[in-house]
């Protein structure tokens, strides 16, 4: 599937999603599949002298399967995973102290601005919210007290690109700064900022990585030990770990990630054309489209896309959406992203509605701008879907 508009992807990708930590010599039975390993807590041969795992929520073998694997298609040295993206938002979070500074963006995950806003704040922890498009923006919002840079690409949900090695020089200027990625939009398969300079990686699992809407969980990859050290510590001593169940589940998901990330990126694309084109559609934003402003870095910094994109409506208000979802028989009227099947939503009164309004206008997140995430459906059904819907709410 090699397209000559993206840096190449590794072509052991899919192996090593399959292969990577499940090998079944760990285990007596040798099943080919991990084992769901539900104990809480492990024999000891003497007091304090235990083989591998002592307490569930220190470690746990299901969990150190899918740790495995999930660091290795990251290229990472070490995974951690939480009980949602935003256990590990928070996690990350307490590697600073009170006092300490973070640079941050305008448009970020609703979730993310929140914790940020109303609960770091509570902390001690400052955080300025930059427009991170232009690199200048973050390097002028560096303080003395600057601890992290935490930036997530494609932002959601006008999808503008920031340049990861660019910022990850900028902050390998000052040697107290790490740098996080979000990196749920693209997934460990299309997008790897690791290897572009970053500090720390992170998802939300419960997107592309496990695919199936069926579970919430969060990861953290990372090459560097000593963050690796104190975060596994904190993983322990903050306690938001998620179930051996849910460990299962999403390291079952990472054996398709590969062929689900190729499908969603056609289908994405092709959505993306069949819009652009649609007399009831004023703009498509997409990164894969040369209309896209950092087209050129999306080729520069990826190994393709995901299914994800946005596009206003012609007249770009409420009522035209409205009648718009109202016609919709394939796709699901719902927030979230990431999963098999194609859903949309309106971030002006949804995933978005968190937003100052004065915030919303600065980034064109208006009543008629829908975000779509699509998902594994036959493209033409949902090329279908999406005209029927249109030429309803807009009258030519
Ligand atoms: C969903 C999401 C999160 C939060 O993850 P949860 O698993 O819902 O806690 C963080 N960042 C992005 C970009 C997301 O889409």
């Amino acid at each position: 599937m090699a397209d000559p508009a993206f840096l190449s992807n590794d072509s052991n990708f899919s192996t090593r999603a399959i292969h990577e930590g499940s090998e079944p010599e760990q285990w007596n039975s040798m099943a080919v599949v991990p084992p769901i390993s539900l104990a809480t807590t492990f024999k000891q041969f003497g007091p304090a002298d235990f083989k591998e795992f002592e307490y569930g929520r220190s470690g746990n073998p299901t969990r150190n399967c899918l740790e495995k694997c999930l660091a290795s298609l990251e290229n990472a040295k070490y995974g951690l995973t939480f009980a949602s993206g935003l256990a590990a938002t928070t996690t990350i979070t307490h590697l600073l102290s009170n006092g300490d500074h973070v640079v941050s963006m305008d448009d970020l995950y609703g979730g993310t601005n929140r914790f940020f806003r109303q609960v770091a704040s509570r902390m001690g922890i400052e955080v300025s919210f930059v427009d991170a498009v232009n690199v200048m923006n973050v390097e002028s919002a560096i303080r003395p007290n600057t601890r992290m840079i935490w930036i997530e690409t494609p932002t959601n949900p006008t999808l503008k690109l920031v340049d990861i090695a660019a910022i990850t020089e900028v902050a390998k200027k000052h040697k107290d700064i790490f740098t996080v990625v979000d990196n749920t939009f693209m997934s460990s398969y299309f997008q790897r900022p690791l290897t572009l300079g970053a500090d720390l990686v992170l998802h939300s699992c419960t997107k592309y990585l496990n695919g199936h809407s069926d579970v919430i969980m969060g990861a953290i990859l990372t090459n560097r030990d000593d963050l690796h050290g104190r975060l596994r510590y904190l993983q322990n001593a903050l306690g938001p770990v998620p179930s051996p169940f849910d460990c299962y589940l999403v390291n079952r998901s990472l054996k398709t990630l590969a062929v689900r990330m190729e499908q969603h990126m056609k289908n994405g694309l092709a959505v993306a054309k069949f819009l652009e084109k649609h007399p009831s559609v004023e703009k498509v934003i997409h990164p894969g489209l040369p209309s896209h402003p950092q087209h050129d870095l999306a080729k520069r910094q990826c190994y393709g896309h995901s299914g994800m994109l946005s596009f206003y409506i012609k007249g770009n208000n409420l009522e035209a959406s409205k009648k718009f979802f109202k016609q919709l028989k394939v796709f699901t009227l719902a927030e979230s992203l990431g999963g098999f099947e194609s859903l949309c939503e309106l971030p002006s009164v949804m995933t978005h509605a968190s937003l100052p309004q004065e915030d919303r206008d600065k980034l064109g997140i208006t009543d008629g701008l829908i975000r779509i995430s699509c998902g594994l459906e036959s493209s033409e059904d949902l090329i279908k879907d999406l005209d029927k819907a249109l030429r309803s709410a807009v009258q030519q």
